[in-house]
């Protein structure tokens, strides 16, 4: 079986205006990438748009009519100081949590082993009721819900080693015991939460804090001694990634020091976990990485990692 990989240009619709890290040009870099033949073999698929259903599982209403109410027909419209809607925000909010959903339909079908989302605007600090920090719909949450809703499955786990931590999935995952939530991240940085102390309301959740300039060695300690045994206690049904690829350092808005070998370390780890947890099911999707070349290249190697997983 292969890895699926989903996404549509209309991800690259949405703009949150001038100078703003997290732009459309994240997406082509990656697309231009993947058009090298060591991906010939990956099931390419457009990433549909979300039924308003599926977001409703994660989200209230008033939430998902905020948003969508907000996106302008011109210019900007700011939700936050840092979370901006255009135009093209709408289709590509909606394309990039129904890519998720469609990938879980894949993974959990057996018509792929295991799928890629490269798909914008990211996902995990939209909280249950909030859009933040660049994400509108938590897509990761809302693909967990709609695999849980639509394919039998109770136990979902999501790993998340984007630099910042997820607090929207956290908060999302907070009162689930049958969702579990990790993170590893750098502490302190936005968005100020992710302390090993919170904990959920059953032990379902796990904070990793990573120090300012930590690198390979403390990263790949914290994946051994704590995530991946966490996550294989879980148990999963369903393993998802929240990857994000914004700790590599060249990265500019943190400061840890991982390179495209640790993405791909762990990538192999979470698939051998996957393996031996829940047949290999992962569904992974992209969220933050700021670096162009950086980010192209780390999730090019993770995506070889799924490939041969
Ligand atoms: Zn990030």
């Amino acid at each position: 079986m292969n890895t699926a990989f989903f996404t549509h240009m209309a991800c690259a619709g949405h703009d949150p205006g001038p100078g703003h890290p997290e732009r459309p040009d994240r997406l082509k870099a990656i697309l231009r990438r993947f058009e090298d033949e060591a991906f010939a073999l990956l099931d390419r698929r457009e990433a549909p748009e979300a039924e308003i259903d599926q977001i409703l599982r994660v989200h209230p209403r008033s939430h998902v009519d905020t948003v969508l109410a907000a996106v302008p027909d011109h210019g900007y419209v700011g939700l936050d100081a840092d979370t901006v809607v255009s135009p093209g925000s709408r289709e590509a909010a909606l394309r990039a949590a129904g890519g998720v959903c469609a990938a879980v339909d894949a993974v959990m079908s057996g018509a792929a082993r295991n799928a890629f989302c490269a798909v914008r605007p990211p996902g995990h600090h939209a909280e249950t009721a909030r859009a933040m920090g660049f994400c509108l719909f938590n897509n990761v949450a809302v693909g967990a819900a709609h695999a849980r809703a639509v394919h039998g499955i109770r136990r979902v786990a999501v790993i998340d080693f984007d630099v910042h931590h997820g607090n929207g999935t956290q908060d999302i995952f907070w009162k689930e015991s049958d969702l579990f939530y990790v993170s590893t991240h750098q502490s302190p940085l936005y968005p100020g939460t992710g302390m090993a102390g919170e904990t959920g309301s059953s032990n379902n959740i796990l904070n990793v804090p990573l120090a300012a300039h930590a690198g390979s060695p403390e990263f790949r300690h914290a994946m051994t001694e704590a995530v991946l045994p966490a996550l294989s206690a879980f148990g999963p049904e369903l393993l998802m990634i929240s990857a994000g690829f914004d700790a590599h350092r060249n990265d500019p808005l943190a400061a840890l020091q991982l390179t495209e070998a640790d993405f791909a370390w762990a990538t192999v780890k979470l698939a051998n976990l996957a393996a031996e947890t829940c047949g290999g099911r992962i569904v992974s999707t992209l969220e933050g990485g700021y670096d162009l070349k950086a980010l192209a290249e780390s999730c090019a190697a993770h995506v070889k990692e799924l490939m041969v997983a």
